[in-house]
């Protein structure tokens, strides 16, 4: 089979590798859509998790589903599927434990385009499909459905581990595709004040779209500032930090209340170290709390965003701005998430209706 792959840190290319091949509790699946994602920027182009030699590409796809195992009970061939990015192996102490992301080592839930083939082939393979795979309802479209695999799930994990509470105020640093849902997750978590930290006009109107109170343009100046301002100098009760360098955890630490939560779901591709500045943290005695996760993935997670959808609680249509149509188109899309011209949010290739 063909497909899109990481031929070494800073090269792309496709390739021919061998069909993939199903265990008995696996899924062959063949991809309908499939996004790029800023991770995959930083895995190729910042070398972030190291070096990876011809791994396919691509953690974002719906599909459908052409060969299951023996084992598997609940999905079909023709079965049309919703495949989180992070796909655990549940059977593990980890998963117990309740981190499911980090089945069997830090991270290992997620398996395409880290450790095994992405979605970015003309098929690919899927781990315990009865608990990694859900079936995609005929209301949602295929746009939407690949925003619920890691820019949903991710956005509201960062509301989620930022603990929301009714009325809470939120800063969003950064309004990408994820920023723009940790806005929307923390909205439906009952959030008061948001404001949105970012600059381009296509974001700051989703931003608006989804959520957000305030907006705050990091290029206008320092932030930890222009938010200080805005609230009287007592800052925020709770930060969500999706996008930006590692510079920004000063910024989130110093504009977070006590008793505060700062919440990372950026993936942070370069720096050695992500510092805390020492008096913003209290001399250690502030009581900011610092959580930083991967995004949930598995079935269940899936079905419940699913659900958030399909009975219009939220709108993931804002989020795709550029659409493709044919799997050749892949190139050109991750080429664009890599370079990020000014009116894009998120594009989509759509292979096959
Ligand atoms: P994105 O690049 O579209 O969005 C990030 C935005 O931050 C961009 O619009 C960028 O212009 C803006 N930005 C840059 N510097 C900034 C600054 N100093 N202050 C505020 N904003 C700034 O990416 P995305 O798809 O929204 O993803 C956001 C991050 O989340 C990426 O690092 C991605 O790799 C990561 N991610 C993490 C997970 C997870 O499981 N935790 C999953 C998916 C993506
Ligand atoms: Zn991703």
């Amino acid at each position: 089979m063909k497909g899109f792959a990481m031929l070494s840190i800073n090269n792309v290319g496709w390739i021919e590798k061998e069909n993939p091949v199903a265990g008995p509790y696996d899924a062959i699946v063949r991809p309908l859509a499939i996004s790029p994602c800023t991770s995959d920027i930083h895995t190729v182009f910042e070398g972030a998790i190291g070096d990876r030699h011809n791994m396919v590409l691509g953690h974002e796809a719906v599909g459908e589903v052409v060969e299951v195992g023996s084992e598997v009970k609940d999905f079909k061939p023709g079965d049309r599927i919703v495949v989180p990015a992070i796909t655990p192996d549940w059977r593990s102490l980890e998963a117990q434990a309740g981190f499911h992301q980090h089945s069997n080592g830090m991270l290992s839930g997620w398996k395409f385009s880290n450790f095994k083939d992405g979605v970015f082939g003309e098929y690919f393979h899927v781990n315990d499909a009865d608990m990694n795979l859900a079936l995609l309802p005929d209301e949602i479209s295929l746009e939407s459905a690949v925003m619920i695999t890691d820019m949903m799930t991710t956005g509201f994990h960062g509301a989620e581990m930022a603990d929301i509470q009714l009325g809470s105020s939120v800063a969003v640093i950064g309004i990408g595709a994820v920023g723009l849902m940790a806005i929307a997750g923390s909205k439906l978590r009952g959030a008061g004040r948001i404001i949105g930290v970012g600059s381009r006009p296509v974001c700051v109107e989703a931003a608006e779209f989804y959520g957000a109170t305030d907006i705050v343009n990091y290029r206008n100046g320092d932030i930890v500032k222009q938010i200080m301002d805005l609230t009287n100098g007592k800052g925020v009760d709770r930060v969500i930090m999706a996008g930006g360098g590692v510079e920004t955890l000063a910024q989130a630490v110093a504009v977070v209340k006590p008793g505060g939560v700062v919440s990372n779901v950026n993936y942070h591709g370069s720096g050695d170290t992500l510092p805390i500045p020492r008096l913003e943290w209290g001399c250690g005695m502030a009581h900011k709390k610092i959580m930083g996760g991967l995004c949930p993935g598995g079935r269940l997670r899936m079905e419940m965003l699913i659900d958030l959808v399909k009975y219009n609680r939220v709108d993931l249509s804002k989020l795709v701005t550029h659409v493709f149509n044919g799997f050749e188109h892949v190139e050109e899309a991750l080429l664009l998430m890599k370079d990020k011209p000014r009116d894009l949010i998120k594009p989509v290739v759509i292979i096959d209706k």
